[in-house]
């Protein structure tokens, strides 16, 4: 069974999920390239700020080698103006307190670990301290951490979607705020993450960067031309599944087609022998009649020559039959034999042909014929005409006698004649409606089954048709239709 969708629908819908699953892989290597691109920029980052803290101690060790000299002159009253992170020098002697109690702790752990120590880191403020415990001098540094970032080297742009900070127990100096991870921005796929400790063992704060990524990240231009691709690629391929198709289908027609024409053969040379079976076996009984009244003493000379006469009407009958079919195999639908009929003479002679049968059954047509003069072969319309007829009466021959009544009317409709010949007899067999006129397709006992389907033929190939159904209360109704003559 067909799907009910029409068939762009289906090309649609594959087109969709083709390039939904296209898509998919296409946004997985972006994602996949730029979590590449975030850690090896992560990296620079985390060596770039390393090297700074490490510049620190190394402040802190120059001061600290440098000591003792004048106060007034000592190089940490130059610091603040030679680097900008440093908001703040210390120095205490052994003989002095630090101002501040985490220095004073922090100057402890530095002479423990004889390497400088943090003291007070301040995130709100955006600070922290520095302290080198030192011999007879100590130092601290108060560096601010804005200024410590070298944000001209710095890999990711300031405004961006990375949001980095500096993290030391719980307090986190923010470097940059980043982005919210929410939306189109983020939360559809897993954000990019970066957490190490800074290479510098004095200043241990923990670099955390993270990235959220969305669907406003997603290469969007390619999932176009991706899904573009698709379409034409896919369009091409139902166009030449199409094509492909088209040309089974027109293989199919023809080899249909030349089967019909050897049905057709075979339904002439039957049909041919079905025409001329009739007037063959009545020309035989006319020649064996008329044998029998040579017999006869006094010789019926009148009866004689009237079985004689039929004979050779009968003759002549099968003589038209051979003559249609030569002019049919020499030019098939010519339509030369055409030429103008008057219907109801045309029904009147076929009902003479019949006159015995007529007798027998005790019917008397009834005619109601409006005059119609139709364009027709005279012998094919004989040939229709004797084949209805005599179906109908054939119909009507186990039926009551009370039943049996043959109506036939001539008439006019548009551009065409039209004969309705309505009998009371049995009526159509419902299974034989579909292929009543299909070649052997019949219910007697030793009928052939060919005079319907030749008389179809017949009235189509001049330009007629040929149609039954059956009628109430009962019996069945033929229409032949037939091209009206043209008015002289
Ligand atoms: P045949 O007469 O050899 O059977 P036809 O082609 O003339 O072949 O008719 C085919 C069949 O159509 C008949 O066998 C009969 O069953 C049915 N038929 C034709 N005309 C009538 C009719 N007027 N009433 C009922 N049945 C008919």
């Amino acid at each position: 069974m067909p799907l009910p969708w029409s068939w762009f629908t289906r090309w649609f819908i594959a087109w969709m999920v083709a390039s939904v699953a296209l898509g998919t892989v296409v946004v997985r290597a972006d994602i996949a390239a730029r979590r590449e691109a975030f850690q090896s920029d992560a990296r620079t980052a985390h060596r770039l700020l390393s090297q700074r803290a490490a510049q620190h101690d190394a402040i802190l060790a120059t001061l600290v080698l440098l000591d003792p000299a004048p106060a007034d002159e000592h190089p940490s009253t130059r610091l603040p103006a030679l680097y900008s992170q440093v908001l703040k020098v210390w120095r205490r002697t052994a003989a002095a307190a630090w101002p501040e109690a985490s220095l004073a702790m922090a100057d402890d752990r530095s002479r423990a670990a004889a390497r400088p120590a943090l003291a007070a880191v301040d995130g709100a403020a955006g600070h922290y301290d520095l302290v080198l415990a030192g011999v007879p001098v100590s130092f601290a540094l108060r560096i601010e951490l804005d200024r410590w970032v070298p944000w001209s080297d710095w890999p990711f742009a300031s405004d961006g979607a990375v949001k980095a900070d500096l993290a030391h127990g719980t307090q986190r100096l923010p470097l940059q705020p980043g982005r919210q991870a929410s939306g189109w921005h983020g939360g559809v796929t897993p954000g990019f993450v970066f957490d190490k400790v800074l290479d510098t063992p004095s200043q241990p704060f923990v670099l955390h960067l993270q990235r959220a990524t969305g669907p406003a990240d997603w290469p969007w231009g390619r999932l176009a031309a991706v899904a573009l691709a698709l379409a034409v690629l896919m369009a091409t391929a139902a166009a030449l599944q199409r094509q492909r198709q088209q040309r089974l289908r027109t293989e199919q027609l023809l080899r249909l087609a030349r089967t019909a024409r050897l049905n057709a053969l075979g339904e002439l040379a039957a049909g041919v022998a079905h025409e001329l079976n009739q007037p063959l076996t009545a020309l035989i009984a006319s020649t064996q009649a008329a044998r029998r009244l040579l017999d006869d003493d006094p010789l019926p000379r009148a009866t004689l020559q009237e079985a004689l006469g039929h004979a050779r009407d009968q003759a002549g009958r099968a003589a038209d039959v051979v003559a249609r079919l030569r002019r049919l195999v020499e030019k098939p639908g010519d339509a030369r034999a055409a030429q103008p009929v008057a219907l109801g003479a045309a029904v009147r002679g076929a009902l003479g042909l019949l006159q015995p049968e007529l007798r027998r059954l005790g019917i008397q047509p009834e005619i109601t014929d409006a005059g119609v003069n139709v364009s027709a072969d005279p012998v094919a319309l004989e040939q229709i005409l004797h084949n209805l007829l005599n179906n109908a009466l054939q119909a009507m021959d186990s039926v009551p006698a009370a039943q049996r009544r043959l109506q036939l009317i001539i008439d006019v409709q548009g551009d065409r004649g039209v004969l309705r010949v309505h009998d009371g007899g049995t009526g159509l067999a419902p299974e034989l409606l579909a292929q009543l006129f299909q070649p052997f397709t019949s219910t007697k006992a030793g009928g052939l089954g060919l005079g319907l389907s030749l008389s179809e033929s017949l009235a189509s190939a001049m330009g007629g048709a040929l149609s039954a159904q059956n009628v109430q209360p009962a019996g069945a109704e033929f229409r032949l239709e037939l091209p009206l003559a043209a008015a002289r």
